[in-house]
């Protein structure tokens, strides 16, 4: 008799995988979580490989055939490759969901877009025949996009509360409050008032703050919350800081674009 167990795609295109390593983490949670669901692709635990197998075998699969509930995937398009890989990915899934900031925001790959990008290849590659290096897009640019699970690397534990309410059919919500908000519950000394640069009253929460911990400042990479006032956070840093060291950092995990409107008001 088939499986009645929702079946999953855990995919990764051009990336460090290490959103896929935080569900590792989850150890025995994670477990518990592949026994409630049919796997269908999972590189880091299978051998074959079922969709990167078959797009280089040019094999095409009928538009209407949807084989998985739920993919998950993780990384930037980068390479034609990839592109399929998703694309493909598209046609086959009910729901399709983001991993991570490189996939929902462009991430640490989208520095190059504000570099040269052909003098940055040439730190990495002597010999550059075959390699792609295109502008950085985000995934939603590609396909439709139905939920994004936040972070660099993602939380494991939040991905297992989404992925639960997936799986009962619950609405998904990702509670809309910015850093600051866990930053000041656990009490950690607040660097912004320090005047050092710290993104968390812009960036949406769920992190527990886990930079604050270690004294390092939020660099924003769950992306920008929902309503969040950027325009009064960005004239404040610029008051103690060079705008060179505000893009810098806006930089980091590729949310400079998302606030073009705001920077582009200040060029004008
Ligand atoms: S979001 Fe971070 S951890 Fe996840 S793939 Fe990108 S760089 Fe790696
Ligand atoms: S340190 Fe950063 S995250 Fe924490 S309260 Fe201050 S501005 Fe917010
Ligand atoms: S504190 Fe900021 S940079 Fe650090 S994990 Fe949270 S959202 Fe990301």
């Amino acid at each position: 008799m088939p499986s009645k167990k929702p079946r999953v795609a855990i995919v990764s295109l051009t990336s460090c995988e290490g959103c896929q390593f935080a569900l590792f983490d989850l150890g025995e949670k994670f477990l518990n979580f592949l026994k409630r669901v049919k796997i269908e692709e999972f590189r880091l635990i299978e051998d074959e490989i079922g969709i990167e197998e078959e797009i280089k075998k040019n094999k095409s699969v009928p538009k209407d055939k949807i084989q998985y509930d739920f993919s998950f995937v993780e990384g930037s398009p980068i390479t034609e490759e990839d592109l399929k890989i998703l694309k493909e990915l598209r046609i086959r899934s009910k729901k399709l969901i983001v991993l991570g900031n490189c996939a929902a925001l462009g991430g640490i790959p989208e520095i190059k877009n504000y570099q040269n990008k052909e003098k940055t290849i040439r730190y990495v590659y002597k010999n550059l025949e075959g390699i792609a290096n295109p502008e950085i897009k985000e995934i939603d640019n590609f396909v439709k996009v139905d939920l994004t699970i936040p972070g660099c690397p993602i939380d494991g534990e939040e991905f297992l509360r989404i992925a639960n309410d997936l799986l009962v059919g619950k609405l998904v919500k990702i509670p809309q409050r910015p850093v600051c908000y866990e930053c000041q519950l656990k009490e950690y000394e607040c660097l912004l008032q320090k005047k050092e640069l710290c993104l968390g009253p812009i960036i949406l929460g769920g992190c527990q703050a886990i930079c604050l911990k270690s004294k390092m400042s939020c660099f924003g990479c769950r992306g920008i919350l929902a309503g969040a006032k950027s325009e009064k956070l960005l004239n404040l840093i610029k008051k103690q800081r060079s705008k060179e060291d505000l893009e810098e950092t806006l930089e980091i995990f590729g949310i400079k674009d998302e606030l073009e409107d705001v920077l582009g008001r200040d060029r004008e």
